[in-house]
């Protein structure tokens, strides 16, 4: 299961969630993800 998502979390990749285990969660697992961890802080992460 893919699931589109473009915020700056740690599981999203090039738009798309790999964390491939909320199957759970309904409709709208961005605002609500209870798995959204932020990515922003790596110092390594080119900003964009
Ligand atoms: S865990 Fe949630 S916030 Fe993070 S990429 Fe997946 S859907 Fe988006």
């Amino acid at each position: 299961m893919i699931i589109p998502c473009s915020e700056k979390c740690i599981y999203e990749e090039e738009g798309l969630c790999t964390l491939t285990e909320i199957t759970h969660s309904s409709g709208t697992p961005l605002k609500d993800c209870p798995y959204y961890k932020e990515k922003g802080k790596k110092k390594d992460e080119a900003p964009q």
